[in-house]
């Protein structure tokens, strides 16, 4: 039997734009993950820049809790 050495598609995701810029671990059940893909870095940036990363954490964790 031969091992798939570089089949790694599951199990190291990327994390999303949001968590990469707050060197948080992207967990699989991300809160920002769906509003900030990964391939959308600048998206979070401006976000974090206006809002501020708490407000936007709070903000978005209230939204998911209603
Ligand atoms: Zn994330």
């Amino acid at each position: 039997m031969k091992e798939g050495g570089c089949g790694r598609k599951q199990g190291a995701a990327a994390p999303c734009a949001a968590c990469k810029l707050l060197r948080r671990r992207c967990a699989q059940d991300c809160v920002f993950a769906p509003y900030f893909p990964a391939d959308e870095p600048q998206k979070f940036a401006n976000v974090h820049k206006v809002f501020g990363a708490s407000n936007v954490n709070k903000m978005l964790q209230v939204h998911l809790k209603i």
